[in-house]
């Protein structure tokens, strides 16, 4: 049975690099009907933020991945958790990993250290004064079981080390990127269990692997190097280790490391702007995997099918948010109004354009004026927009001028070098073929009849401009006519007047 994990660390929000990590193994679960176990990495509780656990399940399931065990937000928004190999929240299991601590130390495979913070601190500016990398001297390797006893018994604090040995090499096959060897000399007897008696995310990882039944690993580069100090414990328990496969970093368009100096990198941030799951899953998968052309619209789907670690690349993928922004404007010109709208809605509300009314659902108010509003209004303003929206939250600005006054200074009314008189008429009888027509049949095609026939006369640029900047304060927007119809006459007519009076 294929058992994969994805173990962030609850230290904040949810990075996009980890929603590739996730993302890979759900393909890869889903692909090979298997399970796809969610942990939850907290043992570094200087870094631990409580919230950001609830914030990673939300964000997860937004994206729209699921998870067959592991913690699990319930109806009432509190954590439950399903699976039968639990706890899955690393917090809740000090006890195993205490356990297989002392395991190791009976084992011969790890030791007490009980060197004080201020030994290892001088130890460590002396190495860096020597420049020899910051290293334990194994000064507590070899002391006697009496001597240990002794120390246990006076309570002086201890961690357990890893007895890394001093020579020799280790190697396994990493599934993209071939055999890895490691030289055990240049290994650190790293700490296992803290003096606090909390594991190191090296042995919590193995032992809940081992003990979640986890097939394979599939993870950041950035977690390689551990996999020798992880195969010792694997090996010193006599346990299999999983198969791994660890994934090509993240980089900025200069190759740095993708990280948070160079612009948002966190999914919830992503989403606030308004990105779709879809838009931002379809990408990342190509972070790394290809499909062996060039295609790169996929469906999770499509994805579920293409996927193979096998076209995992070793070289670093770099994040390009232009093209991210590109996707996510293909995917909201192909998504169905309705849905749109929903999303839409959300920015619209939350600028506090429109206010929702209670317990309707088909109504709104606008918010700076008090009227009341259909939302096949609304549509009709998402509808119009929807070819421009890269970002969902820009909604927001493209269409502020259906909700409120447009402010603009009256040189944005001229079109090129046209003179105040000629922008004034144009606008006027603009206004007066306007307000001969029948509310009724304020619609595009008659308002384009009238339009085009004043155009003839006075110029195209000459009677669209003025008419877009009167209806929008803008220099760019979808067409002036469909935003007349939308406007109503009424409020169309009252625009241009104030055009006018401007001038
Ligand atoms: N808790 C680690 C993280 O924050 C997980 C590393 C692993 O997958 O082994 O990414």
């Amino acid at each position: 049975m294929i058992r994969v994990r994805f173990a962030p660390s609850p230290t904040g929000f949810l990075h996009i690099g980890g929603l590739r990590t996730c993302l890979y193994n759900w393909l890869f679960a889903r692909k090979n009907k298997g399970k796809l176990i969610l942990r939850i990495e907290d043992t570094d509780r200087e870094r631990f933020l409580p919230e950001s656990i609830f914030n990673l399940l939300k964000t997860l399931e937004e994206c729209g991945l699921d998870w067959d065990e592991g913690p699990v937000l319930s109806s009432k928004n509190t954590i439950k958790q399903k699976g039968r190999y639990g706890p899955y929240i690393q917090s809740q299991r000090l006890k195993i990993y205490q356990n297989f601590a002392k395991k190791l130390v009976d084992l011969g495979a790890a030791y007490y250290c009980f060197c004080s913070k201020q030994r290892l601190e001088e130890l460590r500016k002396t190495q860096i004064s020597l420049k020899i990398p910051p290293r334990y001297d194994k000064h507590c390797r070899n002391l006697s079981p009496e001597q240990v006893k002794k120390n246990l018994k006076s309570n002086i604090p201890y961690v357990i080390r890893l007895k890394v040995p001093d020579q020799g090499k280790i190697k396994f096959k990493d599934i993209i990127r071939g055999e890895i060897e490691f030289e055990l000399k240049n290994i650190d007897d790293q700490i296992l269990l803290k003096s606090d008696g909390w594991p190191t995310y090296h042995l919590a990882s193995v032992v809940d692997d081992h003990l979640m039944k986890i097939s394979h690993i599939i993870r950041g580069e950035e977690w390689l190097s551990s996999v020798p100090k992880h195969l010792l414990i694997y090996n010193a328990l006599k346990w299999k280790p999983p198969k791994m496969a660890h994934l090509p970093l993240l980089l900025n368009p200069d190759l740095s490391k993708l990280s948070k100096r160079k612009g948002d990198v966190s999914v919830e941030s992503f989403l606030q702007k308004g990105y779709l799951p879809e838009a931002l899953l379809n990408f990342i998968a190509l972070l790394g995997w290809n499909p062996g052309n060039d295609e790169e619209i996929f469906s999770l789907k499509q994805l579920i099918r293409l996927f193979s670690l096998k076209k995992v690349g070793k070289s670093g993928a770099v994040f390009n948010r232009e093209k991210l922004l590109w996707m996510n404007g293909y995917y909201i010109r192909k998504m169905p109004i309705d849905k749109l709208a929903k999303y839409c809605l959300k920015f619209l509300i939350q600028e506090e354009l429109i206010t929702p009314i209670h317990n309707k659902k088909t109504k709104f108010k606008i918010t700076a004026t008090g009227e009341i509003v259909q939302i096949n209004w609304l549509k009709k303003i998402i509808a119009l927009e929807q070819e421009r929206l890269k970002e969902l939250k820009q909604i927001v600005e493209l269409s502020e001028f259906f909700f409120k006054e447009p402010k603009y200074e009256a040189e944005l009314l001229f079109w090129k070098k046209m003179t105040k008189n000629q922008v004034k008429e144009n606008l006027e009888s603009i206004k007066t073929e306007f307000s001969k027509i029948p509310i009724s049949k304020f619609k595009k095609p008659f308002l384009e009849e009238i339009i085009l026939k004043l155009a003839e006369k006075r110029g195209r640029g000459e009677v669209f401009w003025p008419l877009r900047a009167a209806l929008t304060g803008k220099k760019a927007s979808p067409p002036p006519l469909e935003i007349a119809e939308i406007l109503g006459r009424e409020k169309t007519i009252q625009r241009i007047d104030k055009a006018i009076k401007m001038l």
